[in-house]
């Protein structure tokens, strides 16, 4: 078990924030808290000391190679390894959390991760240790240490694809920051409400749905997740808002549903019921987004990247394997159809 102060040893200069009135205003994400001498964030690891704001940095909480496909990432480089690094801590809270032993222990004083010291250049070379294409900043919001992740990817250099997988809470300044060196950037949408956001979460919708437009309009791919949690955002005019905003943004942007499991704060909840998620799948298609896949449940097509155009299969996938079928790379990373010719829009090469 470990305290919050006992992170503290493990943080650096801070990049993300401007100076307001005498506090450090946080500009990380979009809480944008503004912190006295001595305070803490929202999310508990960002914290002012001697008129310095200090982040994250030099340890990991957990370090693994994972498949591309449980990112989920499935527009960039299908079957290759993700060598996944995660901290400690949130900027949010949600109830539903389904990774809350290192994320969620703020309320508590005391996390139940372990954390390991690490130089962005061992964690650069554990990817390539485990043939990793991908270097993932992951398990724990990585908004909230985006500086430590920009030295790892830094370190990592231009052989690997370096990503995000995020509650996309983030401002502006932070995709700056961020955009030279994140190509690929995997956002929570987890309902259209913002009252929901709100109780649920403690974030509100609108930033997310900024940083969703932001990130796309700046080149950046974007994949889309939205968790199926039964009473809170399965009815059918909030799954076809959702779609709605997506197609608004791009059509072409992967929107991956995945089935909730009672956890954390919503134990009493039942789990969601694979019907429901197969149903959120063709409603989302239906109101005209190219890619729409179920994920964390067994078997059948849904997981496959069919041409939009011709329904040709592209990439088959089981559980986490993946591979190309009619998928036809072209030159500098891009893919068509093998069939029809239809561009299919991803990281498919490096
Ligand atoms: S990362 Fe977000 S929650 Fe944490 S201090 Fe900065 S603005 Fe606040």
């Amino acid at each position: 078990m470990t305290a919050i102060t006992d992170l503290d040893k493990f943080s650096a200069p801070g990049l993300l924030f401007r100076r307001d009135e005498g506090r450090q205003a946080c500009c990380a994400c979009a809480h944008r808290c503004r912190i006295k001498e001595g305070g803490r964030g929202i999310c508990g690891m960002r914290f002012v000391r001697g008129g310095e704001l200090r982040a994250p940095s030099g340890y990991v909480s957990a370090l693994a190679c994972d498949p591309v496909e449980k990112k989920p990432f499935f527009h960039v480089l299908p079957g290759s390894g993700a060598l996944s690094f995660g901290m400690l801590g949130c900027n949010f809270r949600c109830r539903f959390c389904q990774n809350y032993g290192i994320s969620q222990s703020q309320d508590s004083t005391f996390f139940s991760g372990e954390i390991r010291r690490a130089k962005a250049s061992e964690i650069a070379a554990a990817a390539d240790s485990c043939g990793a294409k991908l270097l993932v900043s992951t398990y724990n919001e990585p908004l909230i240490s985006a500086e430590w992740a920009a030295d790892i990817f830094k370190a990592a250099g231009k052989e690997k694809v370096c990503a995000f997988v995020s509650n996309g809470y983030a401002t502006p300044e932070a995709i700056a920051f961020l955009k030279p060196y994140v190509r690929a950037y995997k956002v929570d949408l987890k309902c259209f409400s913002d009252t929901s956001y709100r109780e649920m979460t403690g974030g509100s919708l609108r930033p997310v749905l900024d940083t969703i437009t932001l990130l796309h309009k700046e080149g950046i791919w974007v994949e889309i997740v939205t968790l199926l949690v039964p009473g809170f955002n399965d009815s059918p005019s909030e799954l076809s808002a959702m779609a709605d905003f997506i197609k608004s943004v791009s059509p072409d942007l992967p929107w991956h549903i995945t089935a909730f499991h009672p956890d954390y704060r919503l134990a009493d909840r039942p789990a969601t019921d694979s019907r429901a998620v197969l149903s959120a799948v063709e409603l989302g298609k239906s109101r005209g987004l190219s890619y729409v896949y179920a994920g964390n449940i067994s078997g059948g097509k849904h997981s496959n990247t069919d041409c939009p155009k011709c329904g040709a299969l592209l990439v088959r996938r089981n559980g986490y394997s993946a591979e190309k079928a009619k998928l036809k790379i072209q030159t500098a990373g891009q893919a068509a159809c093998g069939n029809c010719g239809r561009l299919i829009p991803g990281i498919w090469e490096i």
